[in-house]
């Protein structure tokens, strides 16, 4: 008999296909040894781990040189130093087994975390990169002695849906889209970045189902209709019939907007708005110009980090700036500045997992101001590939002027070096910052003086102001973009900036659902980012509408005291128009 789950839709679309269970990655570290081995154990285990990297670390020198990988290889040069010398590791390791009687793995850690306090004080680029390497080189040693390495999303032969009891961004970013056609997960919500990940691959997905990965085995039937969030497993003949029907029935739905690709989004009585797309992945560069989208407004340069053990190198950063600079040239395409932390954790900078609580810790401009080597870097290499296109720079997690004004001067900085060495890079590049903290919101006026534009993140800026996890869905029905503090907080956020004759973008979800469109149009805003996926339908709720009526509904939402208030209003007004696009209206 199929089971039938109800879960939170994330992205889009229906798929039939067989299940892969994917198993999260949870290294079990003991302290002591047990009783019944032996200290000398511990360290023959670690000599063995050593071994074993040592190997894989040559074969990735040999595999890079064949690949004429050079720089690739230089680094994994490096990391094999580090690990034949015993100075940096092994014999700090193997000494703490033997004083404090430990397991190689918690000695391991503990040198491991021992560094980040050791080198903190160092500003030294020269020594920040070694501790990222001697990071690397620790981190691989650890999956080799506890036998776990991540289990991957790569390499499949046939086409999968993963079942997952959660994946991080750094999983997602792994998926092939080839072979991946879609996924569900026990935990998430809308704006959880593994959610925002299905929208960039565009498969269809479900999340917050609970705990289905219990009831669900490896090669199991399981359908998933990611618009209404529904998932069977091992459904019967007739439900495959039925689903293999809204299968077809959303292809049709997509394809009948096809013809607004090259249409502008400009209201009945003409006031036009720019619509851009938000990507992730260098798959989706080009993706998103098919969808119609006039310019990437938030490349989540993030994902070029995930997955690796090294981080990438200026001229590997540089290329592919370059690269979706040419391709939406004259178009803009503003590149966001690491937003490592909260959910998405990078290998080489093992100490950001311990954080108690990673969403208000070390995360975004936060990391790149401690982290100011890997910053210049970043920074370099967009100044650079500005020559190529109409690039501009976007700082993540503003909360304090004073952000602005260092991640300025460290601009400055390398501006200055690159004038110095006679290498061509945009002099006049526009720098913006995200609104995604109410302390960010609220200080809109005196930020504005600093920057070219703001781009509004309402993922963070309703999981701050609300208190709401964004990637809880135990909370998720508390997280109401209609919120009047979340209203108000966007409507002041734009009166600052147009005074000032900034321009405000948004690029959270909320700019991405056609419940919101109209009343963001009418409090003023200029321009909307979203995957590439649904630019057309937004585009389509834009022409339907006229700012008269947009600015009159927006004057009555910021009155009203309550978020379903507001979406009735909403529905009362538009809602025929959007069921016409739409079909049934989706909740808020
Ligand atoms: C946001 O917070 O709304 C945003 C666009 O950034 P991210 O989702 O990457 O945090
Ligand atoms: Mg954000």
């Amino acid at each position: 008999m199929s089971k039938r789950f109800k879960g939170i839709p994330v992205s889009p679309g229906v798929v039939i296909g067989k299940v892969y269970l994917f198993e999260t990655y949870k290294p079990r570290i003991r302290r002591q040894t047990d009783r019944t081995r032996r200290i000398e154990e511990e360290v023959k285990l670690f000599e063995s781990a050593v071994r074993e990297t040592h190997q894989e670390i040559e074969k990735d020198i040999e595999e890079n040189k064949k690949n004429a990988y050079k720089e690739c290889a230089d680094i994994f040069e490096t990391h094999l130093l580090i690990l034949n010398d015993p100075d940096y590791l092994t014999t700090k390791v193997i000494d703490k087994i033997r004083r404090r009687r430990m397991t190689a793995e918690y000695a391991l850690r503990e040198v491991l975390e021992g560094l980040t306090s050791k080198f903190i004080p160092v500003k030294t680029a020269h020594l920040r990169e070694k501790e990222t390497d001697i990071r690397d080189v620790g981190q691989r040693i650890f999956e080799n002695l506890l036998n776990s390495k991540r289990a991957s999303l790569m390499g499949f032969e046939e086409d999968v849906v993963v079942v997952a009891h959660s994946l991080a961004p750094s999983d997602t970013a792994q998926m092939c889209k080839e072979r991946v056609i879609g996924f569900v997960t026990d935990v998430g919500s809308r704006t959880s970045h593994s959610a925002i990940m299905a929208r960039a691959l565009e498969i269809p997905a479900v999340v917050g189902l609970g705990d289905i990965s219990a009831h669900i085995k490896r090669g199991d039937t399981i359908i998933i209709d990611g618009l209404h969030g529904e998932v069977i497993v091992n459904p019967t003949k007739e439900e495959i019939a039925s689903y293999e029907k809204k299968r077809q029935e959303y292809f049709s739905f997509m394809a009948s907007f096809d013809s607004l690709r090259d249409l502008p989004a400009r209201t009945q009585d003409g006031y036009q708005v720019k619509i851009m797309a938000n990507i992730e992945i260098q798959e989706e560069i080009r993706h998103a110009r098919s969808h119609g989208a006039e310019g990437i407004g938030l490349y989540r340069t993030e994902f070029l980090f995930l997955n690796r053990l090294n981080l990438p190198s200026e001229k590997e950063q540089f290329e592919v700036y370059r690269e979706v600079a040419q391709i939406y040239a004259p178009y803009p395409v503003v590149i966001r500045t690491l937003d490592i932390g909260g959910d998405k954790f990078v290998l080489s900078l093992l100490e950001n997992p311990d954080e108690p609580n990673p969403f208000l810790g070390l995360r975004a401009i936060r990391l790149s101001l401690e982290h100011v080597d890997i910053f210049k870097k970043q920074l370099s290499a967009i100044l650079r590939a500005g020559v190529y296109g109409n690039l501009k720079v976007m700082l993540p997690m503003i909360t304090d002027i004073g952000e602005v004004i260092r991640a300025k001067e460290i601009l400055q900085e390398v501006a200055d070096d690159l004038r110095k060495r006679g290498i061509s890079f945009d002099e006049d590049m526009e720098i913006g910052a995200m609104i995604e903290t109410p302390s960010a919101a609220l200080t809109a006026d005196l930020l504005a003086k600093e920057v070219n534009f703001f781009s509004i993140g309402t993922n963070d800026l309703i999981q701050y102001a609300l208190a709401i996890d964004r990637s809880n869905e135990r909370v998720a029905h508390l997280y109401k973009p209609f919120h009047p503090a979340i209203l108000r907080l966007i409507h002041s956020t734009i009166i600052a900036a147009h005074r000032w004759g900034r321009r405000v973008a948004m690029c959270g979800e909320m700019a991405a659902n056609p419940l919101f469109t109209a009343v963001l149009i009418g409090l003023g805003l200029d321009e909307f980012s979203m995957s590439g996926v649904v630019i057309p339908g937004i585009k389509e709720v834009i022409r339907s509408i006229s700012l008269v009526e947009a600015k009159d509904l927006a004057d009555k939402a910021l009155k009203l005291e309550r978020a379903d208030q507001v979406e009735s209003l909403v529905k009362e007004r538009l809602g025929k128009r959007l069921e016409n696009i739409f079909g049934a209206i989706e909740e808020a």
